[in-house]
């Protein structure tokens, strides 16, 4: 048995149906810039900014605007992902 559910736990052996999820979670960027508040200069901004993120670990920053994971499902597992991947409410009386 070379793999296993990362969810469930169940073995899978080499050469059945597996599904790898891969998620990426980043920044959205919707092409507009905040300009800064009226009376503000910008580089007092950008000094401001920077001296936020000195104090800061840069893991931690990266971590803001970027997070990458993978998972190996089993088909089982998989179709309960996909039914539901933002983890919403469901209705009441709905499976648990
Ligand atoms: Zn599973």
């Amino acid at each position: 048995m070379a793999k296993a559910c990362e969810r469930c736990g169940r073995g899978m052996e080499d050469g059945s149906l597996a599904f790898e999820v891969r998620i990426d979670v980043y920044a959205d960027f919707d092409g507009v810039l905040v300009p800064p508040e009226p009376g503000r200069k910008t580089d007092d901004e950008l000094r401001r900014l920077v001296a936020r993120m000195a104090d800061r670990d840069p893991a931690a920053l990266m971590r803001d605007v970027y997070h990458s994971e993978r998972h190996l499902l089993c088909p089982e597992c998989r179709d309960r992902y996909l039914a539901n991947p933002l983890n919403l409410p469901l209705p009441d009386g709905g499976p648990p």
